[in-house]
């Protein structure tokens, strides 16, 4: 079943304690895209500049990437700058250069209007809207955003989220939102301002699932070597959506399989810089590692 992302494809240098990359690729649209595709079909809506290396959309078309949505126009790519440090759950932004972002118009060519599982990654709300007016029949909407976004056009944001049955955020991103620092009055907050689910990415700690009626904890995989945290929410995002895309079922005991594959894709991502550790995972691998999630937080009833 068609899965529809649109999202950043992006040049990021990253600094973390471990080590640096200048101009790697990076972007919200990749890191979820290549996730998704170890379960799903992927169409791809971005865009980028005249000046963004080729090699990397090669990657993109090795994992089956469909790029047809994926603009290349006249001018600089997007860049972000940001760095970690010992505590690699936040993000310093160092620098966002929009660039050809500041221009785009997400078009969604005619094949991919009929996507059922939708995603809007981390842009401006204004297009993640755009978006929507061009898919026809979304059976799921999904949506991340940051705090550039929030703190930058705040009733844009929340026009989209009117729109959206899941967002998939960061735990400082929803104190920040709901501006409520207890997470648990915060998530009410933002449930009923549209979305049914509300999922609380917390970095090394795992992720939360809100909804009206069930609260849902995933723990975070216990790794040795972390070397950067960039795109693990996009890589959780992937996972979830791809696995949701491929079973086409939204019952509960899908739902919770797909936030342990969306943990899972983010445990890996985090391995390597880039996308150098999503690129070449196997799905025995990622089979094994999502059934060693249930092991972590199994016990037996009384
Ligand atoms: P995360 O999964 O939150 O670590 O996302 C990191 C990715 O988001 C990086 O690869 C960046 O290129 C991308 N990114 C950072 N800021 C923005 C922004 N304002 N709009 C779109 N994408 C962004």
């Amino acid at each position: 079943m068609s899965l529809l992302v649109v999202g950043s494809v992006a040049l990021d240098s990253v600094k973390t304690p471990f080590g640096q990359v200048e101009e790697a690729l990076g972007g919200s649209a990749t890191y979820f895209s290549v996730a998704a595709s170890y379960f799903s079909e992927v169409n791809l809506v971005a865009v980028v500049g005249s000046d963004f290396p080729d090699e990397h959309l090669e990657l993109l078309r090795e994992r089956s990437v469909d790029l047809e949505g994926l603009q290349r126009v006249e001018g600089k790519s997007f860049r972000w700058r940001g760095e970690y440090g010992y505590d690699l759950n936040e993000a310093r932004t160092l620098e966002t250069q929009l660039n050809v972002f500041q221009s785009f118009k997400p078009v969604i060519p005619e094949k991919y209007r009929d996507a059922k599982y939708v995603f809007l990654a981390n842009i401006d709300p204004d297009l993640q809207r755009d978006v929507l007016d061009q898919v026809r029949n979304p059976d799921l909407v999904a949506c991340d955003t940051m705090n550039f976004w929030i703190e930058g056009k705040p009733d844009s944001l929340k026009e989209t989220l009117k729109r959206v049955d899941i967002l998939v955020i960061n735990e400082s991103e929803v104190r920040e939102l709901a501006k409520e620092a207890n997470i648990v009055k915060a998530a009410k907050t933002i449930l009923s301002w549209g979305p049914n689910t509300l999922i609380i990415k917390r970095g090394e700690y795992g992720a939360l699932r809100f909804s009206n009626h069930e609260i849902f904890s995933a723990p975070g995989f216990p790794l040795e070597l972390v070397y950067d945290p960039t795109g693990a929410g996009d890589s959780f995002a992937g996972g979830f959506m791809g696995y949701l895309a491929n079973v086409k079922e939204l019952s509960e005991v899908h739902i919770r399989r797909a936030i342990i594959f969306g943990s899972t894709m983010a445990s890996f991502n985090v391995e390597d810089f880039s996308l150098n550790r999503l690129k070449e995972l196997t799905l025995p691998e990622i089979e094994k590692r999502f059934r060693a999630f249930k092991g972590l937080a199994h016990f037996e009833d009384l």
